[in-house]
């Protein structure tokens, strides 16, 4: 009797003490029975993930019972897990009055799973930058952006904003000048870009160690541009110029001005020659540079002349100032001849085969829709999918071709080690779907849930900020 009056508070003791010494791990979100995608192997697990400021701090297995705390807990029982989406070439422009609705273009990108996007230029970079900012710190609903800023070109390049550069020191002053403002990499146009100062510009971008990705003059060769350092090709005409058994003739007749871009175009697709591919599709390999098919916008804008786009549903998602932007395209591709509507048609299905070729060579391809004002019916956010459907439809896996949006772009623009893979440490951006991209790609739309920057957004979320966004 007396041993027990002894031994109860000793146990109280010890089991308050022990509670003390080992509290329940505490979680901001837990994410239970998800399939986890992964995207180097395409395989399929089973597993909760434990997050942490937006990091993810553990992954086990749904076997584990370990008990823990969370602020919030997700059921992902027949919910597909990858990365959020990379949209890897967007544009936010059009000057002062349209800032508000590229502004509202944020909303749009994670409604449909986009956590990140790369800004490929334009004309508004304070306002993208302060957007940058209030993302980063929560205050701001939209995808991480990484931005390159505004283009460099030649005088009087066809994009406001563009940083001119004709002699060397034009070059180290608009490079210098980026390197202030802390841009994410550096984008090269070729409107007006002399060839010598785009060779240029690359070599010294290269020496400072910064990111580039560019057009190219038609007036150098593709292996010249390689050679000078570019890290990525923005769009397959400049790839299929250096695929050109006719290559070194059709930028003699572009320098000797007797040609035009469109007009060298139907001359370097007949001149297709598959052994100069292969030596082309080795280089860009071997120096790990990476294409950028935009394969989607490349087909919607080839057929502008035939398709009826007035009951697009996602046209009530655009400002009245950015559908205005659509004209251009639209009165161009009307008012072009019968033989360039033809040519364009034709370019766009080789584009398609190019594309499957190049991913068969081991190049590194990004997902990129090139959405923004002045690209007409290219939508912010749906334009992705659209572009990962356009690779499957050349013949890519879809687990290639999802690979070439958040896992490509992060590695691309060197954020690998916090972003494009599920993994331990790294950001929790995450896409829930309700069926398998691997098996059909356009379940990458089928989106339960999105989490980006510490934050959960349920589909009834997703849709009821993008009904915000309706004119
Ligand atoms: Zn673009």
């Amino acid at each position: 009797m007396k041993l027990q009056k002894y031994i109860l508070p000793i146990l109280v003791v010890l089991y308050v003490s022990s509670c003390k010494t080992h509290p329940l791990e505490s979680y901001d979100l837990v994410i239970q029975n998800g399939q986890i995608i992964d995207l180097t192997t395409g395989k399929l697990t089973s597993q909760d993930l434990y997050i942490k400021e937006g990091k993810i701090v553990k992954i086990e297995s749904p076997e584990n019972d370990e008990p823990f705390e969370a602020k919030k807990t997700i059921d992902a029982s027949n919910n597909y897990i990858l990365p959020g989406f990379w949209d890897n070439h967007t544009h936010f422009r059009g000057g002062d009055s349209l800032i508000i609705e590229n502004k509202n273009l944020l909303p749009l990108f994670l409604a449909h799973g986009i956590t990140t996007v790369r800004d490929a230029g334009g004309d508004l970079t304070p306002s993208v930058m302060q957007w940058q900012k209030a993302i980063d710190a929560g205050e701001l609903d939209g995808p991480t952006i990484y931005t390159s800023g505004p283009k460099i070109d030649g005088p009087n390049g066809t994009w406001a904003g563009s940083l001119e550069v004709v002699t060397d020191n034009d070059i180290n002053r608009a490079l210098d000048s980026l390197e202030v403002l802390k841009t994410d990499f550096v984008k090269i146009y070729d409107s007006r870009i002399s060839g010598e100062a785009y060779i240029n510009t690359l070599k010294e971008t290269d020496k400072r160690g910064l990111i580039t990705s560019g057009h190219m003059p038609f007036t150098v060769t593709l292996k010249e541009t390689v050679d000078a350092g570019i890290d990525a090709v923005e769009h397959l005409y400049y790839i299929m110029k250096g695929c050109s058994a006719v290559e070194n003739e059709v930028t003699q007749m572009l320098k000797n001005k007797e040609i035009g871009f469109w007009q060298a175009m139907p001359l370097l697709q007949q001149g297709y020659q598959s052994s100069t591919a292969q030596e082309t599709f080795a280089l860009l390999k071997d120096k790990n540079v990476y294409v950028v098919p935009t394969l989607h916008i490349g087909k919607t804008l080839s057929y502008l002349d035939e398709v009826d786009h007035e009951n697009d549903p996602y046209l009530r998602y655009m400002g009245k100032g950015i559908l205005k932007t659509y004209e251009g395209r639209i009165q161009s591709a009307l008012r072009a001849s019968e033989k360039a509507r033809k040519d364009r048609k034709e370019l766009d299905q080789f584009f398609g085969t190019l594309t499957k070729s190049l991913n068969d060579a081991g190049v590194k391809l990004l997902a990129g829709s090139d959405s923004g004002a002045y690209n007409s019916y290219t939508y912010p956010g749906i334009s992705l999918h659209k572009e990962l459907e356009a690779m499957v439809l050349t013949g890519m896996t879809p687990l290639e071709a999802l690979r070439t949006s958040a896992y490509n772009g992060a590695h691309f623009l060197k954020k690998d080690t916090t972003h494009g893979t599920i993994a331990l440490g790294k950001q929790a951006d995450l896409v829930l779907l309700g069926a398998n991209p691997l098996e059909n790609i356009n379940n990458t739309q089928k989106i339960n849930s999105v989490i980006h920057n510490a934050k959960v957004y349920t589909k009834e979320q997703l849709a009821s900020m993008l009904e915000a966004l309706t004119n």
